[in-house]
């Protein structure tokens, strides 16, 4: 098979890496900054469906609930005022648009200011731990959740998701209280709020447990969103007419 053609070398660098700069010093090459960029950008393990979520592909429309608008704004302001010691908490009804703006946050962070982050669906952490406990695996527990623990800024997705056992409870305990204790900011998203919307609805102390709610509400800000399901209102019988 003919070895795949070696790339063309960047015009500006040559393929060096590095420039001259007007006070006769050297600077990585735009090239080089990028390639680190596309280097974080791959590790963060956002899924593919959100990889274009941007703050400025995030729609407001005239009929958009204000709340939109209202997250839109702090998802900006987090961005324009890194670095934050605090995270933001996006709470709301499913399809609002929460994971999207907890992406485009986190992509703008890692490709623009050199942050290490991470994307965490909490169900998948959960089976990738239970997975460890087979005997044919040979990472341990503490392999897989190290990552999330230690990343610079971590998107926690779909809180609450999952029924919690107490196993799961102590899971998410462990890794927010870590992420706490050691002052790394935490992106959450969830479906559940603090009020129902309806009867009979839980909680999201009832889904997470006390403690953890508890050092969520001071790790981050409280942004509320309400809304009509975007992917209904895109992909429905509505918008196929
Ligand atoms: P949630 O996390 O609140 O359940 P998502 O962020 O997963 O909602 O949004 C569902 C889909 O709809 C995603 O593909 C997202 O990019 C898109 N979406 C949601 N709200 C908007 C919006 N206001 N503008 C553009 N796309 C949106």
């Amino acid at each position: 098979m003919a070895a795949a053609a070696p790339a063309d070398p960047c015009p500006v660098c040559k393929g060096f890496g590095v420039v001259e700069t007007p006070d006769g010093k050297t600077a990585a090459c735009r090239c080089r900054i990028e390639d680190r960029a596309r280097v974080r950008l791959s590790a963060a393990e956002i899924p593919n469906r959100y990889l274009s979520c941007r703050i400025e592909n995030y729609e407001v429309r005239p009929d958009s609930h204000p709340s939109q608008a209202r997250a839109r704004l702090a998802a900006k302001r987090f961005i324009d005022e890194w670095p934050r010691r605090y995270g933001l908490l996006f709470v709301g009804p499913v399809g609002v648009g929460k994971t999207h703006l907890a992406v485009a946050i986190l992509k703008q962070l890692v490709e623009e200011c050199g942050v290490r982050g991470l994307f965490c669906d909490f169900s998948d952490l959960l089976e990738r731990i239970q997975a460890t406990f087979s005997k044919a695996n040979s990472d341990s527990a503490d392999d897989v959740i190290a990552p999330y623990r230690d990343a610079d800024v971590l998107v926690l997705d779909e809180l609450g998701a999952r029924r919690p056992t107490d196993w799961a409870r102590d899971v998410l305990y462990s890794l927010v209280n870590t992420r706490y204790n050691r002052e790394r900011v935490t992106i959450a998203t969830s479906n559940y709020t603090d009020t129902p919307r309806r009867m009979g609805d839980e909680t999201l102390e009832a889904r997470v447990g006390a403690t953890v709610r508890s050092r969520l509400y001071d790790m981050c800000d409280l942004v509320e969103m309400d809304g009509r399901d975007h992917r209904a209102w895109q992909h429905g019988p509505a918008a196929r007419r």
